[in-house]
Formats: C-alpha cells, sequence, structure tokens
C-alpha cells in the first residue's frame, strides 16, 4: 500500500520504458511512485524479439523480471490505478488517479506509450500482434518466406514492402482502396514481383489469431500466412497534453535528446515519444529520462 503523498518523481506507466526510468532513480535513492494501469501495447503478442537477452520471452515475462529487480529498491512504490488528471503547482505536479488518490512530485516521467487504432476489420484485432504484426525487426523473422500481405498504402506500404522484401519475395500489398503509389515506387514494386490488390478488405478468416485467408468485400479471398499493417495510433494517456506537452506532427510527444519535453520538469520516454517502437528503444529511453531527472533534482539541491 503507497502511505506517501509526495515524492520527487512520479513515473506515470509501468512499462518498459516506466520500469527503466524507475530503475536510475531507485539507484539514486530517489523517492518515486510508479503509477501504471496495466496495459502495455504488446499484451496480446504471444513472444517479443529483438531484446538482448530476452530473445522470444513473453512480454509479460519480460516485465514481471524488470519489475522485480526495481521492487529491490525500496524508494520505489508502485500503484496499479490510472493517473487521470495532472496540474501543475508551486512544488512541482499533483497528479489525481481514477481511484481518488493524489500525489504530488517535483518532477513527473511520461511513460504512458500509445494505443494502437485497430481498423474496422472483422479479426483484425484477434490477429494483432500473432500473424498481423506491426514491425518487421519483432516479428517478421518469425514469418520469413511465408506468403505474406501488407495492409497499407503509399508511403507506409512502400517502406514495409522494402523491408519485409528481404524476409519473404512471396508479398502482395493490399491497399485496401485506389492505391496511392507514385510511377518509380509502382516500377520498383513490379521489379520486385510485389502484387497490388487495390479491393476493399472485409476480415481475416483466422485460426485462434493465426490469419489464414484475407476476405475481401467483393466475396473473393486469398491465403496469406502473415500480414504487416500500418496502422494509426493516438497517445495513450492525454495528461501529457493536458499539461502543456507540445506533440509532433505525428502525435508523438516532443522530446530533445535528454527525453525532456517542452514543459519544465516533465519527461517523456518509450513509444509516446518516438516513432522507433521497441522494447530496446523504450529502455534505453526510460534509463536517459531517469538519469536526466536524478541530474535535473541533483543540480536543483546541490
Ligand atoms: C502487437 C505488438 C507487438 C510488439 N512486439 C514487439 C517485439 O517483439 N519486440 C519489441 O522490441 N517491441 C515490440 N513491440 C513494441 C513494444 O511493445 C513497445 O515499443 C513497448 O511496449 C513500449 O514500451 P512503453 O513502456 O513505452 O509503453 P507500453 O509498453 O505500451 O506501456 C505503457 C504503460 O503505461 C500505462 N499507462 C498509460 N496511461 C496511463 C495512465 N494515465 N495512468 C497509469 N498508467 C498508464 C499502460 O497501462 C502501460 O502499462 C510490439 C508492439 C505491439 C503493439
Amino acid at each position: 500500500m503507497v502511505t506517501n503523498k509526495n515524492f520527487e518523481v512520479i513515473i506515470i506507466g509501468g512499462s518498459y520504458a516506466g520500469l527503466s526510468a524507475a530503475m536510475a532513480l531507485g539507484r539514486s535513492l530517489r523517492k518515486v511512485l510508479v503509477i501504471d494501469s496495466g496495459k502495455p501495447c504488446n499484451r496480446q503478442t504471444p513472444h517479443s524479439h529483438n531484446f538482448l537477452t530476452q530473445d522470444g520471452s513473453a512480454p509479460k515475462e519480460i516485465a514481471t523480471i524488470a519489475k522485480q529487480q526495481v521492487e529491490k529498491y525500496n524508494t520505489i512504490s508502485f500503484l496499479k490505478d490510472l493517473a487521470i488528471n495532472g496540474r501543475k503547482i508551486p512544488e512541482g505536479f499533483k497528479i489525481e488517479t481514477e481511484n481518488g488518490k493524489i500525489f504530488t512530485a517535483k518532477k513527473l516521467i511520461f511513460a504512458t506509450g500509445v494505443k494502437d487504432m485497430i481498423p474496422d476489420i472483422k479479426g483484425f484485432s484477434e490477429c494483432w500482434g500473432i500473424s498481423v504484426i506491426h514491425c518487421p525487426y519483432c516479428h517478421g523473422y518469425e514469418h520469413k518466406a511465408a506468403k505474406t500481405a501488407i495492409m497499407a498504402n503509399g508511403e507506409r506500404a512502400f517502406h514495409l514492402a522494402s523491408l519485409v522484401n528481404n524476409l519473404t519475395h512471396d508479398l502482395t500489398i493490399l491497399t485496401n482502396g485506389k492505391m496511392g503509389f507514385n510511377e518509380t515506387q509502382l516500377k520498383k514494386l513490379k521489379e520486385h514481383s510485389i502484387e497490388i490488390i487495390e479491393k476493399e478488405i472485409l476480415g481475416t478468416e483466422h485460426h485462434k489469431g493465426q490469419i489464414e485467408k484475407i476476405v475481401f468485400k467483393d466475396g473473393s479471398k486469398e491465403n496469406f500466412l502473415a500480414s504487416y499493417a500500418a496502422i494509426p495510433f493516438e497517445q495513450h494517456s492525454s495528461l501529457p497534453k493536458t499539461l502543456g506537452c507540445e506533440l509532433t506532427e505525428q502525435g508523438h510527444i516532443k522530446v530533445d535528446f535528454f527525453q525532456q519535453t517542452s514543459v519544465n520538469g516533465v519527461f517523456a520516454c518509450g513509444d509516446n515519444a518516438s516513432p522507433m517502437r521497441s522494447v530496446a528503444y523504450a529502455v534505453a529511453t526510460g534509463n536517459i529520462a531517469g538519469a536526466m531527472v536524478n541530474k535535473t533534482l541533483t543540480d536543483e539541491q546541490f
């Protein structure tokens, strides 16, 4: 149970980025509260890849080990709750949670991640992270040489196709409507024998998330064993914006090299502040945010 009300740092989001920031701060004896609502974006994927020492582990397993290691630092407190309100006060920041708890801190770290906006395609949600994948580095190797679709259009589809082409030569782009490629892109796609289907997508046929067919609105179907999808996202938490943090055009929190946002005393790390979505990047930027918050506190106190 969390009895303290006032902390040096509150970290909102206690997944990879948040726990990494907490570790750096705990090792500097900072009094920290980590508030986490327990909904990391990769929770449906059975195996996480491309993170050294944990390649192929379940996402939850990586987070559990991380939390156990951070728990050893007894200046860190954890709260399972949702931060719903935040405002600036003279001493720093006041944060309110869904369960009616109120805490203050001198500094804030947002490690809140992003929310993928699942399209209205039947079966898409069930396959997300299993056989419908967001990133070739995370799951491409496991689907190498498979008959693969790319559900995307224009630049995003072209970029994905160029990356995935090295993993499989059986590649089809599904633009779900009129294609948006320029002449040069079309020529390149043709050169690599990448087919383009413009038919609108109705849904997927799958077994426990393993895609078998993509069904089009005209009733036709195509067999696939995997599909990439470039889908939109939104900030998982609206609090950074409420507190005045500027966002980039793409919708990420604007941060400098040290993870400082546009609001003094507020830092952000992980997916919410970068398009480079990976566990490794979340851990790296969390580590930087933790160290920089500690440095800022030290500069103010020493
Ligand atoms: C389907 C899928 C599969 C993936 N597979 C891989 C992979 O194989 N390898 C890899 O390296 N990367 C993978 N990724 C990317 C990786 O999961 C992310 O880069 C990583 O989870 C980002 O960590 P994070 O801590 O920034 O955010 P998240 O892990 O998304 O965690 C954010 C946390 O903040 C909490 N939160 C949000 N708002 C609040 C609030 N207001 N109050 C309290 N808590 C809050 C959430 O509940 C959540 O626990 C995958 C992503 C997806 C979507």
